[in-house]
């Protein structure tokens, strides 16, 4: 046993000042750097979930996604079209995995798309063509159970991103560079090191349990390495100043030139204008659900590589920055690690954001989809949906809203009611907010509010 543990562990050497107990940067090879860059290709909800597991350090809130994560949990399966549905967003898969499933750190155990499904029952068509389904035991059209396994032609993929034998340089956040002399005295110099005996070299094994701390620590911390080393056990003491700000201000938007809109009702308290909840119908409620299907890399991505996720903000910028040439396997590869598509049958028919995705069309085949033919969605309409500030998604009734309002502690007379459309613009914010802040409705839709309210008196 103890033999196969060393064969999963990958060397990382480490400069750190030891005056200040702080990594100054760090010396990897190709297996530690794939493990970073499959960050990018998971679905935010994968996220969620290996962050509130165990490893060497306590689970982190990721976000809102946490909760949104063990709110979907929680939900009773018939507030949604299909169990499949339900695993689908517990387990959402990633459209990368052929490339992460045999990395030598591979953290994501969720299985690679590999083979699809036939029903039960062999006759079963819909337009003259074969119903298939890409998950087991699925519900067919008919009645009866997807659970025919059939092997797909091409699954696993050379494992990773790099090329074999490059090394690279990662600095305490996460920005991944070339192996080169000039970029680590670049990279110190900017530090201000000037005490060149203050520096020692630590090597360190890696292992899938590291790369899960690190991760956690991606999310939460300015300087991931250096917590990993030196603080990882008292993660809840954080340095304030090495912690992560929360999501504050505002980016530059795209305009909104999106006719698709959802209508929410806004329940907020007027001394504080802290958003409490909304209640609104199933089109709002697939629409947070969706994020949890939405791979990392692509959402950094819409938001043009800031996200205010700072260290995985480095990590895909230290990847457009990256030369095909000399460090990866290939432009391709690059160009699906920066905008990953979302999974096969995973994307919403009326999504408000635009994510990349697959069509799968074939001649012979029909694969029946396992969300709402209704309104292409997860949940089960019609039904009016509670979503909570910190994207906690229940079905609503007036008794859960007041019994909300009560375990809140808000008196009834400081709670108003505001009509807010929710377009392209509006869903933008809520997802960025989701990423860094519990007060994800209150950061997200505060400014909409505002505007919506100005538009309507002037109108
Ligand atoms: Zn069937």
């Amino acid at each position: 046993m103890a033999e196969d543990e060393q064969v999963d562990k990958v060397t990382l050497r480490v400069l750190v000042d030891k005056e200040k107990n702080k990594v100054l940067l760090a010396e990897a090879g190709k297996d530690f750097v794939d493990a970073l860059f499959s960050f990018l290709t998971f679905p935010l909800g994968t996220i969620a979930r290996l962050v509130a597991e165990e490893s060497n350090i306590e689970a982190v809130k990721f976000g809102s996604l946490s909760s949104l994560y063990q709110s979907v949990k929680d939900l009773d399966p018939q507030y949604l079209w299909s169990h499949t549905c339900k695993e689908m967003l517990l387990k959402p898969r990633n459209s990368m995995q052929p490339y992460c499933w045999k990395l030598k750190l591979n953290i994501n155990t969720t299985e690679p798309l590999n083979c699809y499904f036939f029903c039960e029952d062999n006759s079963c068509k819909i337009e003259n063509r074969t119903c298939v389904s890409l998950f087991r035991n699925q519900t067919c059209i008919c009645g009866k159970l997807f659970k025919k396994e059939k092997l797909m032609k091409y699954s696993i993929r050379e494992p990773g991103f790099v090329k074999e034998t490059s090394t690279f340089i990662v600095s305490d956040d996460l920005y991944v560079m070339p192996n080169e002399v000039g970029t680590s005295l670049d990279l110190l110099q900017k530090l201000g090191v000037n005490n060149i005996d203050a520096i020692v070299i630590e090597t360190l094994n890696i292992s899938t349990k590291e790369v899960v701390d690190l991760l956690k620590l991606s999310l939460v911390s300015k300087t991931p390495l250096t917590n990993f080393i030196f603080t990882k056990q008292q993660l809840t003491n954080l340095d304030p100043r090495n912690r992560l700000e929360f999501w504050v201000g505002e980016e530059d938007e795209p305009s909104d030139d999106n006719n698709a809109e959802m209508v929410v009702k806004v329940f907020r308290r007027k001394s504080n204008e802290q958003i409490l909840f909304v209640e609104a119908q199933e089109d709002f409620a697939d629409f947070v659900f969706s994020f949890l299907t939405f791979p990392l890399g692509s959402v950094i991505h819409m938001f043009g590589g800031f996200s205010f996720l700072r260290c995985i903000d480095n990590l895909y910028r230290s990847m457009v920055d990256m030369s095909p040439d000399r460090c990866l396997k290939s432009e391709q590869l690059k160009f699906e690690l920066t905008s990953p598509f979302i999974a096969d049958q995973y994307g919403l028919k009326n999504q408000i954001l635009r994510l990349p995705y697959h069509v799968r069309n074939f001649r012979l085949y029909k694969f029946v989809d396992p969300k709402s033919p209704i309104s292409g969605g997860f949940s089960r309409g019609p039904l009016t949906f509670m979503v909570t500030d910190d994207l906690v998604v229940t079905p609503m009734s007036s008794i859960s809203g007041v019994s909300y309002l009560e375990r809140m502690k808000v008196p009834l007379n400081d709670v108003e009611e505001r009509v807010i459309r929710i377009g392209r613009k509006e869903g933008l914010r809520i997802l960025k907010a989701s990423l860094t802040t519990t007060s994800t409705l209150t950061n997200g839709l505060s400014l909409s509010i505002i505007e919506q309210f100005l538009r309507e008196k002037s109108s």
